[in-house]
């Protein structure tokens, strides 16, 4: 059948059947009549591949078309019409009839194939499922082309929809149009999903390549041009740029080795590359910091003329020959050697007696820097070595940190109390302390802030303690102990005369010729102002003495040569005394001296003991600890046992309750050597004889009535001269501590070493049988 149709000829454009296209159309009589142009009616559609070119060649064009419906006519405000097409089905063109106005085009049906039933149904599943693979894989083909096509049961129909929403060129959809027959339209479109399945698998796998690429290759420049413009909006740029500036300047003046610069140099370039709003600069920034701070390989030079060394020792501290001569020995094997290996030095002694001076005085000797930590109370071993960088708010241990206080690599390094350390489930800092005190280990010490090893093994360790059996063993092992022990009242006299107010008015910018204060004031201060083994309470009120010495001489305006402390001024300065050491009680059945070595320093140790009808009970009162309950049941059972050397009634001793008390309960008191003190008292009660009250004991007992040695001999013996004890019982085995007893003190009490309970039952007894 054959019939004519307007043309219209769209360039580069084609519309196939059962498609949609809007065309615009300009509104001019002379070129297309749309004015004709009714809803509904028809006309053929034509393409012209040849897009650039003007003037179009009838010949040229292809044989087929689709007639189109117009389904709608829009007018534009531009003098357009704007028309949509819906393509109806493809016709043959037999020829075109063009007169001036008008191009027509007389064109024949095509006659429809016909295909098997079965066969287009399977086809369409196939491209169906492909289709949906398709829409799946590519992320620019919309999902609703399959809402469109999932119903569609022509085989024709559904590849002339497909055709135009696959990403073909005009070429190939003109192929479309100008193939007729729909199977063959399925494998074209069959073969274009797997074209660009492919094309599209290759591309990805070329971006992904690409992007790879640029990743590595360029990341890190993008990364760093887009902090620097996040920082120059910010207004940070500069400051951080000096900064780095800053913090390169000093890692190069830094004279670590080149692995810990280079660890340094890793940081500063992550600092850098950090934006100023992380949460991490800071920690990072902080680093750097004490990379930079830390001494690396900073020395200082030693003194080594020993000689000089020593006189500064003499001329900071009074006394102490023992152990200035040991640290003398120490610098000198040092110096031969050169270097610290061996034992720590470790000051031993109750407060005040210089430990810690001695040792800012041994480091000022050698011209070295010094710094100090104290490790009482300390329980958790990160505190001595640091917290990981990834805790929150973490920093170096003390040692660390010490150090870059002393900005030296090898300072003298106090560690004070190691006696008073305890270990918890946080660690064991002993252990620590050892590894960071054994040459072995300290070479490579390593904080767990700093991460690097830092070298200590040029570092002088001293070690301070108040008592030597609270050292935990496996440090002791690693010391070298020297003992300072209390000073004696006349020892304290001549420091404060010689070293604490002269020093004390040169801090006080005043001259100490002008201070007059004789010996016994100064006794009188130490004896009841003070209590203490060392002189620290001491030098703390001369101070104080002095200060008002100062102001009243600057209230008054009155200009003396000569300001005379007297009794009455320094009641006046430092109120009423505040102790009275212990006076021996009066002579009296069941009561006897002891000797007590305490906190601040020696003193005695009155005991007393009563009994009244009971059943051999023991009742202690007076703060007492353990190991003297301990040694006070030694005691009585020992008496029991010997009930008949003693001359006591045994029913007496079973059928009373027996009371000991030890005044002064504001002082805890332990330890053994009260034991044959104890047991001195209880006979007396017992066989009703009176012990001398200038009479003092120390020792400790067994079972058998041995006795032991006791500690802190010399600050007992000061303790006791001061309370006017004439004679002390000590055990044999302490004889060998005589000679470290003031030559005062031995001239003012009799000292009688005894070996066994026994000989100092029958030397008492003999005594008491001459005085009689
Ligand atoms: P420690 O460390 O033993 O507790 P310190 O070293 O702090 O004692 O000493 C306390 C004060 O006593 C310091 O001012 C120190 O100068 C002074 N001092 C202690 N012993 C002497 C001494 N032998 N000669 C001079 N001054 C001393």
């Amino acid at each position: 059948m054959k019939f004519d149709l307007p043309v219209i000829i769209l360039k580069g454009l084609i519309l196939l059947p059962n498609n949609e296209l809007k065309i615009d159309v300009i509104i001019d009589k002379n070129i297309l009549d749309t004015s004709e142009m009714l809803h509904d009616s028809k006309l053929l559609i034509v393409s012209d591949l040849d897009a650039l070119e003007e003037t179009i060649d009838l010949e040229n064009l292809p044989k087929y078309g689709t007639i189109a419906k117009v389904e709608q006519k829009i007018e534009l405000p531009n003098g357009m019409m704007r028309l949509t097409l819906f393509g109806l089905e493809r016709v043959s063109i037999e020829s075109y009839l063009q007169d001036e106005k008008n191009l027509d085009a007389i064109v024949k049906k095509i006659t429809k194939f016909s295909i098997n039933k079965k066969e287009e149904e399977v086809i369409i599943k196939k491209i169906l499922k492909e289709m949906e693979e398709y829409v799946k894989d590519l992320p620019y083909v919309s999902n609703s082309l399959l809402e469109t096509i999932k119903n569609i049961k022509s085989l024709s129909k559904l590849t002339d929809i497909i055709a135009p929403c696959l990403q073909i060129d005009v070429k190939r959809l003109l192929d479309y149009l100008l193939c007729l027959n729909p199977i063959d339209r399925s494998t074209m479109i069959l073969e274009d999903i797997y074209q660009e399945k492919e094309m599209f698998k290759v591309e990805r796998n070329l971006d992904v390549k690409l992007k790879k690429e640029l990743d590595e290759s360029q990341k890190e420049y993008l990364l760093r041009e887009k902090i620097k413009v996040i920082k120059e909006e910010l207004g940070e740029n500069n400051l951080i740029e000096n900064d780095l500036d800053g913090l390169n300047k000093r890692l190069s003046e830094l004279k670590a080795s080149s692995f810990i610069k280079e660890k340094i140099h890793r940081e500063i370039k992550r600092y850098e590359s950090l934006p100023a709003t992380s949460p991490e600069i800071s920690i990072v920034r902080n680093y750097i910091e004490w990379m930079l701070d830390l001494p690396w390989n900073d020395y200082t030079i030693d003194n080594d003329n020993l000689i000089e060394v020593r006189e500064k020792l003499d001329a900071s501290h009074s006394g102490l020959e023992k152990v200035k001569s040991r640290i003398i020995e120490y610098l000198a094997v040092k110096q031969l050697t050169n270097c610290l290996r061996g034992p720590i030095l470790c000051l031993v002694g109750p407060p005040g007696v210089g430990k810690t001076t001695l040792a800012f005085s041994i480091a000022e000797a050698m011209h070295r820097k010094f710094v100090k930590i104290s490790v009482g109370g300390v329980n958790d071993e990160a505190e001595l070595i640091g917290h990981r960088r990834t805790y929150l708010g973490a920093s170096p241990g003390r040692i660390i940190s010490s150090l870059r206080k002393a900005k030296s690599s090898n300072p003298v390094f106090l560690i004070d109390e190691i006696d008073k350390m305890t270990k918890t489930f946080k660690g064991d800092p002993a252990s620590t302390l050892l590894s960071v005190l054994d040459p072995e280990q300290n070479k490579y010490f390593s904080d767990n802030y700093i991460e690097e090893e830092y070298d200590l093994s040029k570092v002088m360790f001293i070690a301070t303690a108040n008592y030597i059996e609270e050292i935990p063993e496996a440090l002791k092992d690693r010391l070298e102990i020297v003992y300072l022990s209390g000073y004696t009242e006349y020892e304290k006299l001549d420091i404060a005369k010689k070293y604490l107010l002269p020093k004390i008015c040169k801090e006080h910018g005043i001259n100490y010729d002008c201070i007059v204060i004789k010996d016994e004031i100064l006794l009188k201060i130490i004896r009841c102002y003070t209590k203490e083994a060392g002189v620290r309470e001491l030098e703390r009120l001369l101070a104080s003495i002095v200060r008002k010495i100062i102001t009243s001489l600057a209230t008054r305006r009155i200009n003396m040569n000569k300001f005379i402390v007297d009794a009455k001024k320094v009641e006046e300065y430092l109120g009423q005394s505040l102790y009275s050491y212990h006076k021996p009680r009066k002579t009296d059945i069941g009561v006897v001296n002891g000797l007590a070595y305490t906190y601040y320093g020696g003193d005695i140790l009155p005991i007393e003991v009563s009994c009244f009808k009971g059943t051999g009970n023991l009742i202690l009162t007076g703060s007492l600890g353990e190991v003297m309950k301990e040694s006070a049941l030694v005691a009585i059972n020992y008496i029991k046992s010997n009930y008949k050397m003693f001359k006591i009634d045994y029913d007496k001793l079973i059928n009373n309750d027996i009371h000991i008390h030890v005044p002064d309960a504001a002082i805890p008191k332990d330890g053994p050597s009260a034991g044959i003190a104890l047991t001195t008292a209880l006979i007396s009660l017992f066989t009703d004889t009176k012990i001398d009250h200038k009479i003092a004991f120390t020792g400790e007992i067994t079972l058998r009535g041995n006795i032991l040695p006791v500690g802190g001999l010399k600050e007992k013996c000061i303790g006791a001269a001061r309370s006017e004890i004439v004679k002390i019982y000590i055990p044999f085995d302490n004889q060998k501590d005589l000679e470290e007893i003031p030559e005062e003190i031995k001239q003012k009490i009799e000292f009688v070493p005894i070996k066994t309970y026994e000989e100092l039952y029958k030397e008492m007894r003999k005594n008491n049988e001459k005085n009689r």
